[in-house]
């Protein structure tokens, strides 16, 4: 079934400067923001500026060079918040939900990196 993209979403808004946020990133094809009810020390989130619903979506639709920029942000932005290693951090989780089975609250593709503190088991049960 092919993916419908709903352009009322809150990260669609976002993105038009409909809704304010504080960029902590941005790169050609992607965005990066504090999620707004963080879960951790860190919790940022990272977003392409093109209308893709979830990973799947993503992947099957966005072309290469926007998911080459995209996958690179998300490292990019681990970096600069200090919690990838390779920056002196002690590593982080990534989290993307895609679909109704996870919970996916906003149908717009987002990476959820989550660190600054131990994170937690991968699941809650
Ligand atoms: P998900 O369940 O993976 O769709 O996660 C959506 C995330 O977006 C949640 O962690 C929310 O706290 C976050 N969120 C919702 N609205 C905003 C907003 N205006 N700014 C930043 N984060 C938001």
């Amino acid at each position: 079934m092919p993916y419908e993209y709903d352009d009322q979403n809150i990260f669609a808004k976002i993105l038009r400067g409909e809704i304010p946020s504080t960029p902590l990133f941005e790169s050609e094809h992607a965005i990066a923001f504090e999620d707004i009810r963080p879960q951790r020390k860190s919790h940022l989130l990272v977003i392409p500026k093109g209308p893709y619903r979830c990973y799947d979506h993503f992947v099957q639709a966005a072309s290469a060079s926007e998911q080459l920029d995209f996958f690179a942000a998300v490292a990019k932005v681990a970096a600069q918040a200090g919690i990838a290693e390779s920056a002196g951090g002690n590593g982080y989780r990534l989290i993307t939900n895609s679909g109704p089975d996870s919970l996916q609250e906003v149908p717009h593709f987002h990476v959820h990196i989550l660190g600054g503190e131990p994170v937690g088991p991968l699941t809650a049960s």
